[in-house]
Parts: structure tokens; sequence; C-alpha cells
């Protein structure tokens, strides 16, 4: 989720790349899970999130809306994020429904990015870069007081074929501020229809498990650049 602060606030003082190692390492956060419990609506997903989590838990969009995971409004565009509450085990304590008994989450090997990057945050340089450098966000994990060691950054992240996630990243991230800066100039009714058609071809429609995801959404983001932003698609 973007955040309307002043970096300097909230970083420790430098931009790392994927190489570099960062003092993050908590020891699997030994027995704590504050930040599953506190999430509010601010794991808003991504196609790949929303992607591995489908194909994780053999679930479609569909079957997920209103259970695990809603819908709402995010700078005009219609994003789906997880839920703050277990809405098919309501006798749970608020938090991420995918926090299981034992305070874990049990979707570690499909959890979101979010998840993966904290309590590391992406800063976007904006024009005419449009890239991301990664930051360590320094008062975000609640056990302040623990001593933690450096990990490479790419490992914390464990995510597979790191650089072409990050051209993806890139890619999304830059598409939905582009749509969502043309979506201001136009009728509540338009922006209605193109935030839910960017909902249905980016999240509705499935991926198919056996293709690249990759390839699957570039198709999908030229079709619809070229439609939405005329001139824009690679
Ligand atoms: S608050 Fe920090 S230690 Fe606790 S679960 Fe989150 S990352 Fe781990
Ligand atoms: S998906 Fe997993 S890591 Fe992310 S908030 Fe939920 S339980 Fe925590």
């Amino acid at each position: 989720m973007l955040r309307d602060v002043d970096i300097k606030d909230i970083w420790d003082g430098r931009f790392y790349n994927a190489e570099d190692k960062v003092r993050v390492g908590c020891n699997a956060c030994e027995g704590c899970s504050d930040c599953c419990r506190t999430t509010g609506d601010s794991i808003i997903l991504d196609p790949y999130d929303l992607y591995q989590l489908t194909k994780g838990l053999g679930l479609t969009f569909t079957d997920m809306i209103e259970k695990q995971i809603e819908i709402r409004s995010v700078d005009g565009m219609i994003l789906p994020n997880i839920m703050e509450h277990d809405e098919e085990h309501p006798e749970k304590e608020d938090g991420c429904p995918f926090l299981n008994e034992a305070g874990r989450c049990g979707i570690y090997q499909f959890r979101p990015g979010f998840c993966r990057l904290f309590p590391v945050g992406r800063y976007y340089t904006g024009e005419p870069e449009r890239s991301f450098r990664y930051f360590v966000q320094k008062d975000e994990c609640t056990k302040k007081d623990s001593p933690r060691h450096k990990v490479r950054l790419k490992d914390w992240l464990g995510i597979p074929q790191l650089g072409k996630y990050e051209a993806y990243i890139t890619r999304w991230h830059y598409f939905l501020k582009d749509v969502s800066a043309g979506l201001k100039l136009m009728n509540e009714q338009s922006r209605e229809q193109i935030a839910r058609y960017v909902l249905q071809v980016f999240y509705v429609m499935p991926y198919q498990g056996q293709e690249d995801f990759y390839a699957q959404f570039d198709r999908r983001l030229n079709k619809v650049r070229a439609e939405l932003l005329p001139g824009t698609e690679r």
C-alpha cells in the first residue's frame, strides 16, 4: 500500500537493491505474530499475489471474495486486499485470516509480496526513471529490542526469478499510476467501468497454471494499455 508520508520519517537512511544485506532478520519472528494481527485492510494484492494465492489454495478469485479477500477503491482503482478477519471462522480473533492457531502464517510458501517484504518497503522513484528501490521501515516491526541479523534482501524475499518479478512490479505500479491519473479526468460512471474492467482482466480472469505468469501478465497489460492508454504499450 502506498504511504502518504515523508520517507525520512520512516526509513533507516539508505536505499538497497536485492543483492544488498539488510538488518531485518528476527529469527523467524520467534513466536511473535503482531504484524499479522493488525493488518487491517493494508495488504493490497497485486496480480502475482492473487495468482500465487489461487494456485496455492486451489481456489479462484470468486471463491475467495468476501471470505478471505475483499475489494475496495484505491486511488480510483478497484483492488483486492486480504480481509482483516476470517469471515469463515468468526470465532477467531481479528487478524489476517491466514494466520493459523499456532500463530504462524498458514500460506507461508505463497504469502503476498507485502508480507515477504515486511519490514522492508519499496520506494518508487517516479519520472523519468520509473523504477523502485528497497528501504527498511525502521519502526514497523514491534520487536524493537531483539537483536537483528543481516540477511541478503533477495533471500529475505525468497521470490523465484526475482529480476522478472521486480520488472513486473514496476510495470504494474506505473500502469496503475497512469490509469489512475487518467481516471481523474473522467465522470464517475466511466471511472467505475474502467476500474472494474482492470479488476476483471488482471484478477478475476484466471491465469493458466501451466504457463509462465509473467508472459500472461504482459499480454494482458499490453492489451489494456493499448485500449486505455494508447501508444504506451511495450
Ligand atoms: S512484528 Fe516483527 S517479529 Fe513480530 S511477526 Fe511481525 S515481523 Fe515478526
Ligand atoms: S498472509 Fe501470512 S504473513 Fe501475511 S499477514 Fe497473513 S498470516 Fe501474516
